[in-house]
């Protein structure tokens, strides 16, 4: 018998599609996959020069656990830089990836009777790593553009809670929350002494006049309440690298080392120089991937809203579209399973985010397979919707 911890958990949806859907492209079938949210740019030529250059250069031993000095210094660097944040190299923590980053936090900071509170539609992975940890999921709504409000997230406070998860830019909807009701979630954190787990990584996909705004940037007393993560998988299209960093009170920090020297030790120490790179080189392949994905968004939005059955809000950033399946009649798991199998096009269920009258698009692919794909799925429902009604 498997130990109860794994027994309740459920495999990653996001994953379990992107297997499934690469597997059909493999033989041959002509698919088109808007599952897993990956960049379709290649990493860019000079990080990966220096990844080949640390090869030769035989840096290919260890390095200490919570990542090179060289990296964290990089890392406190664009905290500052971009984010207004300040971070000593002590507060900085380099993991294997951001989902690494922030399986690491909830083991460290999650006891058993806390409890977490949750907005949804949620990334699929809190939900179960909260579990994992034991603690207790507070699911807390949105208002109807999915936006997170300081009322909503008020409303759940209790003495028990100890985490906030705010992810913004939102995977899976794309929201952005605005920069009062940050003000205001903060003064909630900081007033009933719950920590903020802000997880930054779509920052760089904010589009229209938006700004990405942190909420440890907003002062002291909020800086050491939030755990920061961040990971140079989206803006640099280095998913498959893994290399993850966030920000935290040394506390925390030295408590997810100790986790992570025990489980992973150190990050590949290649793709921590890829990584470097990355952070301190020339930054015009994430402007280029930001103007690519607004084009993409805008057509994916009104597309979209063309196709009968289907409502979607425009998306503010991230690279993600959810829109409201309802009017056809299907939840999202008869949704996406029948779309793949008769239509050939991969989407991920909302349920899987907490949703089920949702499913999610994403429209980091090129512009050609998104118009295929969303053809097909006219095309499909067309036929679908004839036979249910
Ligand atoms: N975060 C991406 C997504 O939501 C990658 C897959 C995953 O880690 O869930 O699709």
């Amino acid at each position: 018998m498997l130990a109860e911890r794994v027994r309740k958990i459920a495999p990653s949806a996001t994953l379990a599609i992107d297997a499934k859907a690469k597997q059909l492209k493999k033989e041959g079938k002509d698919i088109v996959i808007f599952g897993a949210g990956e960049p379709d740019f290649n990493t860019p030529e000079n990080i990966k020069k220096a990844a080949l250059k640390s090869i030769d250069d035989n840096i290919t031993r260890y390095t200490p656990v919570g990542g090179m000095p060289e990296l964290k210094k990089a890392a406190a660097e664009k905290f500052k830089r971009y984010n207004n944040i300040n971070y000593d190299i002590s507060e900085i923590l380099i993991s294997c990836g951001g989902k690494h980053s922030l399986f690491n936090i909830m083991m460290a900071v999650l006891d058993k009777g806390d409890e977490a509170i949750l907005p949804v539609p949620y990334w699929v992975s809190y939900e179960e790593m909260i579990k994992l940890a034991e603690a207790k999921i507070v699911l807390c709504g949105t208002d109807e553009k999915f936006k997170l409000t300081s009322k909503i997230v008020g409303e759940k406070i209790t003495d028990k809670t100890k985490m906030l998860i705010l992810n913004t830019p939102n995977n899976p909807t794309g929201a952005v929350v605005d920069p009062d009701e940050m003000k205001k979630i903060a003064e909630l954190a900081v007033d009933n002494n719950f920590y903020v787990v802000s997880d930054e990584v779509y920052e760089f996909f904010i589009y229209g006049n938006e700004r990405h705004l942190s909420i440890a940037s907003l002062n002291d007393k909020i800086k050491n309440l939030t755990i920061s993560v961040n990971s140079v998988s989206k803006t640099y299209a280095m998913t498959g690298w893994r290399i993850g960093y966030c920000g935290a009170s040394n506390e925390i920090i030295k408590a997810m080392e100790n986790l992570q020297s025990h489980s992973t030790s150190n990050p590949s120490n290649i793709a921590q120089m890829a990584a470097l790179e990355a952070l301190n080189g020339p930054q015009d392949s994430v402007k280029e991937m930001v103007r690519a994905f607004d084009e993409r968004r805008k057509f994916m939005h009104k597309r979209l809203n063309e196709i009968d059955g289907i409502s979607c809000i425009e998306p503010e950033g991230a690279f993600y579209v959810f829109p409201d399946i309802r009017e056809t009649g299907m939840k999202s798991l008869e949704f996406t399973s029948r779309l793949l199998d008769e239509a050939l096009v991969a989407v991920v269920p909302g349920i899987a985010f907490g949703s089920d009258n949702n499913v999610r698009l994403s429209y980091a692919t090129s512009m050609h397979e998104i118009e295929k794909g969303l053809d097909k799925i006219e095309k499909w429902l067309k036929q679908t919707t004839v036979k249910i009604h």
